[in-house]
């Protein structure tokens, strides 16, 4: 950990200790996550088709509580909301991952790590009770996806991961939530380029499409 990251999480534990809890997904007080929020993370596994050739299996849908609380975990620090987002998680790669699969996570710019402390997609797949590795770098930082169209996503995270050595046999590599697909897609193709020939992608959330009039993802019944 970085000296300003203990900086902030000890500032973080100070406030935490004074300002009053309040309910991650409602606000209601005293409380994490109260129940009626813990039941909208119930999980609702989906595929999702982002590319010809990807398809995406996702937990929940990034939009009310889910988003909320997703939000709380990745930037207020609430790392303990792990916990309750980790079902729709552990759902998501029960529908996807193959016997004898290495688990891998969309690795987290430097400024962002930085700036939280910990990553967030690593505490939810241990969460979800899978073992992380560290199977891509970083070759340069992204510029923030927010509010580009599907094209200048695809353009703003061509060639940013490689590989850090090769690789063979099935890989699920995770990611938090899923807009266009466009940074997973980048991240499979890395990990089929150092040689891996069965690649899955998996995410906790996926933003549902509003653009059109259907939403694209079908749900998973097990
Ligand atoms: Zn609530």
């Amino acid at each position: 950990m970085t000296l300003v990251a203990l900086i902030v999480a000890g500032l973080r534990d100070a406030l935490t200790f004074w300002l009053p809890l309040a309910c991650a997904g409602c606000g209601a007080f005293d409380v994490s996550l109260c129940d009626g929020c813990r039941a909208a993370l119930a999980p609702r596994p989906s595929r999702r088709h982002v590319e010809p050739s990807l398809t995406v299996v996702c937990g929940l849908r990034f939009e009310g509580i889910a988003a909320r609380v997703v939000r709380a975990l990745k930037e207020e620090g609430r790392t303990a909301l792990a916990r309750d987002l980790a079902p729709a998680l552990a759902a998501a790669l029960a529908a996807s991952v193959p016997p004898g699969a290495r688990v891998t996570t969309v690795p987290s710019s430097r400024a962002a790590f930085r700036r939280r402390g910990y990553r967030p997609v690593e505490i939810l797949v241990r969460r979800a009770g899978w073992r992380p590795e560290r199977l891509l770098r970083l070759r340069r930082t992204p510029a923030d996806q927010r509010g580009l169209g599907d094209r200048a996503r695809r353009e703003n995270v061509r060639g940013a991961f490689s590989a850090r050595v090769a690789l063979d046999g099935p890989i699920v590599v995770v990611d938090d939530v899923v807009t266009t697909g466009a940074t997973l897609a980048e991240a499979v193709r890395a990990l089929r380029a150092a040689g891996a020939g069965d690649v899955r992608a998996v995410a906790l959330a996926h933003t549902p499409r509003r653009s059109g009039s259907r939403d694209e993802s079908e749900v998973i019944t097990t």
